[in-house]
């Protein structure tokens, strides 16, 4: 898996550049985290995107998903 955190851009010449992002250091990292064995940014990303949807969900929808 690739970290959104590491990146780094490779310099080739003098108007080009390389993006590059690094394998994520799981638990060399403080953002892991190691009973989920899963990454808390990403984990957070999720929930945030999860949160986005249900917030542009029409009235009806939510209403209809308490019953
Ligand atoms: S756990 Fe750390 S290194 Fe791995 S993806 Fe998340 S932030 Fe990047």
């Amino acid at each position: 898996m690739k970290c959104p955190l590491l990146q780094r851009y490779l310099i080739e010449g003098e108007n080009k550049a390389l993006e590059v992002f690094d394998d994520c250091l799981k638990e060399e990292c403080a953002w892991w985290e190691g009973a989920g064995k899963r990454c808390a940014v990403l984990s957070l990303s999720r929930q945030l995107w999860l949160l986005v949807g249900d917030a542009s969900m029409p009235a009806e929808k939510i209403a209809a998903a308490g019953k």
